[in-house]
């Protein structure tokens, strides 16, 4: 009796993520939001340096309106955060209603 001793190579299952744009090995996947939607993207190196041409770090803050339109700034204000205290119905305490004089 022997034992069988089955070895096979390490399974070549490395997942290579490639380019989106040119199938070239990617360097970095990266996402971003357009339109109100979150989408992300394998890039090589070449890709990357092209996407980050013209780009600028995000800063905090409110962002710019975009469309030449202003925000309207009447409405923001008296927003959420200008209000700490959640205006309660307190129950008035029903005072006892004297049956009014039919007169
Ligand atoms: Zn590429």
């Amino acid at each position: 009796m022997r034992a069988l001793t089955l070895e096979r190579g390490p399974v070549a299952e490395l997942t290579i993520i490639v380019c989106d744009v040119c199938a070239k090995p990617a360097e970095e996947r990266i996402t971003f939001r357009v339109r109100g939607r979150s989408l992300q993207k394998d890039l090589c190196r070449e890709h990357i340096g092209e996407l980050v041409t013209g780009a600028r770090a995000v800063k905090r803050g409110r962002p710019p309106t975009f469309g030449g339109r202003e925000a309207p700034e009447s409405k923001r204000r008296g927003g959420p955060l200008g209000r700490k205290r959640p205006k309660q119905a307190r129950p008035k305490r029903a005072a006892p209603v004297a049956p009014a004089s039919t007169q």
